[in-house]
């Protein structure tokens, strides 16, 4: 029950205790769902992963996990990998990032080109591709490996040393990633690319295509929910990061259908093409589901569920 204190409701502390019976109930009721969205088909591996799968993976600020289906099953991150990458560019480059990159939602599709030119080539925000080409762009021009540094740091906050790229998706993905070429040319061409902008647009391809499970997202959040602490990666201690990085995933992180997910969820999060959301529930835990097929705006349809019922039958949205 919601504490009510005149008339201000207070979210509750997760209660771990009934969580098992919670998310037994929660995978029961969200399996009809299958068959109501669409694996992501312009990528062309993607459009071979078997659609009737689901998995989500819980891990609390103490460390607890609690798991329901396939939440060890390794899948392609592909947006998700943006919070990690922004995670390590404003370490790298700190407020000064922002000169590049905005901090507003966009109501365009992920990978529209339509604002960039006449916001004179600063993307709204580091979740549409547009940004989060900037922002890897950051670490590759600063970095002499920059593919092996992201790799090395998402692996490190997961402490899987198997999230690795899966190089077959990235090559699909290059070979057939011609707006995604276009924004980074657009981009280069209006002074926001500071390296070459293949070898940025290599390093994006590949960040999108690591493979992690939901167990592996839930670990590699946990500096989100536990005020930049992470238990994986002891020397990155992100302070006031999970304030920043929160706010924009509540604005900006699940494309252009983020004002219903909050309004359903009532968490920041950040999802994928790959079928993926991760989620964080400010100093108590980090969730993370996955379910290949999508809604028309490109967010799982089986994990957005999930998570509604999560934050509705354990009273922990964030409002
Ligand atoms: N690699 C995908 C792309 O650039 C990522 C999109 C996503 O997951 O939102 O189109």
């Amino acid at each position: 029950m919601t504490k009510n204190t005149g008339s201000i409701h207070i979210n509750q502390p997760l209660n771990t205790e009934v969580l098992p019976d919670i998310l037994h109930r929660i995978h029961e009721e969200v399996i009809p769902a299958f068959g109501q969205g669409k694996v992501a088909d312009y990528i062309p591996d993607l459009k071979c992963v078997e659609p009737h799968q689901f998995g989500l993976a819980l891990r609390t600020v103490k460390g607890e996990e609690f798991t329901i289906g396939s939440a060890d099953t390794a899948f392609s991150i592909q947006s998700i990998s943006k919070l990690f990458t922004l995670m390590l560019a404003l370490d790298i480059a700190g407020e000064a990032l922002w000169e590049r990159v905005g901090r507003e939602p966009s109501g365009m599709r992920f990978n529209s080109l339509l604002l960039l030119d006449s916001e004179g080539g600063i993307p709204r925000n580091p979740f549409i591709n547009a940004g989060a080409i900037v922002v890897t762009d950051i670490i590759a021009a600063r970095s002499s490996s920059p593919v092996r540094r992201i790799e090395e740091f998402i692996a490190s906050l997961s402490g899987n040393k198997d999230n690795r790229i899966d190089q077959q998706v990235a090559a699909g993905e290059k070979a057939t990633g011609f707006r995604n070429i276009a924004i980074a040319n657009l981009l280069k061409a209006m002074g926001n690319i500071e390296a070459d902008v293949n070898q940025t647009l290599d390093c994006y391809f590949k960040q999108c295509a690591i493979s992690m499970s939901c167990r592996d997202l839930a670990r590699a959040t946990e500096c989100l929910a536990n005020r930049g602490r992470s238990s994986f990666k002891s020397s990155f201690h992100a302070e006031a990061m999970d304030k920043r990085i929160n706010s924009l995933m509540l604005t900006c992180g699940l494309y252009d259908a983020v004002g219903n997910f909050a309004y359903n969820v009532g968490l920041p999060a950040k999802s994928g093409v790959g079928g993926g959301i991760v989620a964080v529930s400010p100093g108590q835990y980090t969730v993370s589901v996955w379910a290949p097929e999508l809604d028309h705006y490109g967010n799982s349809v089986l994990g957005q569920l999930a998570l509604e019922k999560l934050t509705t039958y354990t009273q922990t949205s964030v409002f």
